[in-house]
């Protein structure tokens, strides 16, 4: 049966990033009937019993699921809520780029039951957003979040991507500005790495660029939190800033280790006991749902130990923090002299953002500590 967290791959984008690694299929014109019908035709076939508790959350991502336009988003949630319970207080959430959002969609959307945007904004330097090959500029922006707000979809969360190679001095500091600016609810940052198998990749091969390096990386990640805290956002977790009670409960799902259902192309998926994702290619995914085969690409049973492994990291990635034992307080005040984590009374450990900055070494630190007892 599906759990209470449904996360729904929607692969469409109207053309890559220069940084993108993600599974996405470019299409000009989005195949919306063919897509639709084979999330339903997943749903039925893995889901037979649809949904055994109420559906909480409900997050279409991507690609850019708002390349569906309104009729699709529509289309596509109703045919979820044939088969699903969801709640009337669900939180339903779509990621969308700019530049479709229009009166038309947004209206269609909140029909539909969305209540929350997820903006890809990315940068509002529109040199910037031209060398990413985004497919809008910082106006386009400003008039998403103008249209979203007027048509009564004011709960937006906006992405912004740091740590960019090439980036003009003072751009990631407008960028923040211009962010608060606009007064969204939610904001999301993302630290550019690059990958391998990307157009950057294949820059950075040939000598054409480095990446931003590890001070640029720590000096805007520290002025992001430090911009953003005393504009009243909470850092919530290590990518994520809200306002009070506007937390992603989707996201917030994934880091305390709830079950998630992942439909869609390679959407991943946790039954509480094992992961699997879905096959990445669209058109490998499609032909498997159409001809009534499980679209799975793989699956990973976690052991006491991954799960143990895991704990640590989702823990010390928010500020609900992670338990220590009475052992492993000695090497927690190490962190803390380093200014990286602080302690509470009730031996919850709890990084700060300079802490963050070494998320994973600090993670693999205390599961190594932990694996000797
Ligand atoms: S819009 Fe998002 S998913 Fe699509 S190519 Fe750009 S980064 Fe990748």
């Amino acid at each position: 049966m599906l759990p209470a967290h449904v996360y729904v791959h929607v692969p469409f984008c109207a053309r890559r990033c220069v940084y993108c690694d993600f599974s996405i299929a470019v299409r000009r014109v989005v195949p919306v009937d063919e897509y639709v019908a084979a999330v339903a035709s997943e749903l039925d076939l893995r889901f037979p019993a649809g949904g055994g508790v109420e559906t909480d959350t409900l997050y279409l991502g991507g690609g850019t699921p708002s390349r569906l336009g309104g009729l699709g988003v529509s289309r596509l949630i109703d045919e979820i809520r044939r088969r699903v319970r969801l709640g009337g207080n669900a939180e339903v959430t779509i990621e969308a780029n700019p530049e479709d959002v229009s009166a038309e969609h947004v209206r269609a959307w909140r029909d539909a039951g969305v209540n929350r945007l997820s903006l890809g904004g990315q940068s509002f330097d529109d040199d910037l957003l031209a060398w990413m090959h985004r497919t809008h500029d910082s106006g386009t922006i400003v008039r998403a979040v103008e249209i979203a707000r007027r048509e009564g979809l004011d709960n937006i969360s906006l992405d912004l991507i740091f740590a960019v190679p090439q980036r003009a001095a003072g751009s990631w500091q407008h960028d923040v500005a211009r962010a608060l600016e606009l007064e969204p609810a939610h904001i999301s940052l993302y630290g550019l790495t690059i990958e391998p198998h990307t157009v950057l990749g294949r820059r950075r091969q040939r000598g054409e660029l480095t990446d931003a390096g590890d001070d640029t990386y720590e000096h805007e990640f520290l002025h992001a939190h430090d911009t953003l805290g005393a504009a009243g956002f909470a850092h919530y977790e290590v990518s994520n800033f809200a306002r009070e009670g506007a937390r992603s409960r989707h996201n917030s799902a994934y880091w305390s280790g709830c079950r998630y259902a992942g439909l869609g192309p390679s959407a991943h998926e946790f039954d509480g006991e094992s992961r699997r994702w879905n096959l990445a290619a669209y058109s490998e995914w499609l032909s498997a749902v159409e001809t009534g085969r499980d679209p799975i690409g793989g699956r990973e049973e976690l052991t006491a130990e991954n799960r143990r492994d895991e704990a640590v990291y989702l823990g010390l990635r928010t500020v609900d923090g992670l338990g220590v034992s009475e052992e492993e307080l000695a090497r927690i005040a190490i962190w803390a002299e380093a200014g990286w984590a602080a302690i509470d009374s009730d031996r919850v450990v709890r990084l700060t953002p300079r802490g963050w900055l070494r998320l994973d070494a600090l993670a693999a630190d205390l599961t190594l500590f932990r694996s000797r007892y």
